[in-house]
């Protein structure tokens, strides 16, 4: 694996040969795991270090935090410890092994050796190791044939019961498939079929599922994988009314095209939670109640539920209002202002037709981030004293900057005074 490790970037390389050298003095033996090694031999982008060490996992993490002062975060309790080094966040973990006293619950966890630690994965090609602690720095480890699977482009579990321990797997073994364009191996599909009809997805803790909804919604173009999750599975353990069909697929095609259309003509906006705007165009045919429940059941966080339903309680009237030809930019903007970008970005793809995305648009554009120059300082030196009235003088200076009647601090300024003197509201 030498060769492999050789065509690292530098930085990273540096860092796997400092890791190296700690775990020599430490007597310790220390191996790269996990999606790294996958991703190595792939030949794709993936700097996530993640460590197994066949010994004290935190005392190494330790001895190179204080020696490169990079910042640590420890988990006594799971014997695993992240290093923040060179803005690289670097995991590592005690070799241990797991036991699942009951299907599709937390297993119960203990040291053990690195055979074990790498049999307790989800498949073979997420099971390799590549040891770099000693002279045996570069060796594959390979219990499980992983490298043979991903030469032949295959999704493969380990044991029989993998997805009746964990059914979060299925959605794992279609996220890989569909990222690498891999094939799930035949008695693995057989096995993922007989956890689907056992229900095992509805039985797992709903906070793990939605951790790889996410996943799998972050991924680059999620829909090939929420297709094969609509077919392999169906979609009932998120909601027992959640079908996908044709109408459903060409809106998350919409939304894929549109994501990229936004990053490319909007390069100065925050960037977009992708996944919420997935996930909002999956649950868009059930009912606002049903997309409550399903936010209730997967406890997402404030922003996130919030978000997601403010999309559901979109009222026909503002999208009618947004078809109007005539609309001032104002209008516009205050329609839009206080609903998130995500939302506006579902509206535009849900909604679409010319006028209300040449709208949008405008606010993407300019309106979101127009700001009025004016301040309660140079109000008060107008004369005016601090009070209800200040919000009403902003409101109007800056619907006049959105309609582009006042264009700069002095306009603004020229605005107010005529605005004190038809209202008199001086000192
Ligand atoms: P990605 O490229 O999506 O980050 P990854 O393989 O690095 O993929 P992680 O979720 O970071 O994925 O997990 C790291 C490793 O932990 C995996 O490669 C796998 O070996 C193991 N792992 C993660 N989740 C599970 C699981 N549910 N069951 C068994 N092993 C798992």
């Amino acid at each position: 694996m030498k060769h492999y490790l050789n065509k690292l970037p530098q930085d990273i390389r540096g860092i796997i040969h400092n890791i190296s050298q700690a775990a020599v003095e430490e007597r310790v033996s220390a191996y790269l795991v996990g999606g790294f090694v996958r991703d190595l031999i792939l030949g794709e982008p993936n700097f996530d270090l993640d460590l197994t060490v066949d010994g004290d996992a935190i005392k190494l993490a330790q001895n190179l935090a204080r020696k490169f002062q990079a910042r640590i975060v420890i988990h006594k309790r799971f014997g695993t410890a992240t290093l923040t080094f060179c803005h690289k966040k670097i995991d590592f973990a005690t070799s241990r092994k797991e036991c699942y006293p009951e299907s599709a619950c937390l297993p119960v966890v203990s040291p053990s050796s690195l055979k074990d630690d790498l049999a307790r994965r989800d498949f073979s090609i997420n099971a390799m190791a590549i040891e770099i602690s000693n002279k045996n720095f570069g060796r594959l480890i390979d219990h499980f044939n992983g490298k043979e699977d991903l030469d032949n482009k295959k999704i493969r579990v380990l044991h029989n019961l993998s997805f009746i321990d964990d059914p979060t797997r299925i959605l794992r073994a279609i996220r890989f498939e569909q990222r690498y364009g891999f094939n799930i191996e035949a008695n693995t599909m057989a096995l993922l079929k007989d956890a689907v009809n056992l229900s095992m997805l509805e039985v797992v803790e709903p906070q793990r599922i939605r951790d790889e909804i996410i996943l799998l919604l972050k991924e680059k173009d999620p829909v090939p994988a929420l297709k094969r999750l609509n077919s392999l599975a169906g979609l009932k353990f998120i909601h027992p009314c959640l079908k996908l069909k044709r109408a459903g697929f060409s809106l998350l095609r919409n939304v894929s095209r549109q994501i990229a259309e936004f990053s490319r003509n909007y390069p100065g906006l925050r960037r977009l939670d992708t996944w919420l705007i997935y996930f909002c165009a999956l649950v868009d045919g059930l009912s606002l109640k049903n997309s409550e429940a399903v936010c209730r059941k997967f406890v997402f966080r404030k922003g996130e539920e919030k978000r997601i339903i403010a999309y559901k309680k979109i009222k026909r009237g503002l999208i009618r209002k947004l078809c109007d030809k005539k609309i001032k930019f104002s209008g516009i903007y205050e329609l839009l202002e206080a609903q998130s970008y995500e939302v506006v970005f579902m509206v535009r793809v849900r909604f679409a037709n010319n006028v209300l995305n040449a709208n949008v648009d405008h606010f993407f554009n300019r309106l979101s981030t127009t700001r009025i120059h004016t301040s309660g300082n140079d109000l008060h030196q107008l004369g005016l004293e601090p009070g209800p009235g200040y919000q009403k003088i902003f409101k109007q200076v800056l619907d006049a900057k959105l309609n582009n009647t006042v264009k700069n601090k002095q306009e603004e300024l020229a605005l107010i005074k005529q605005l004190i003197k038809k209202h008199g509201e001086t000192k």
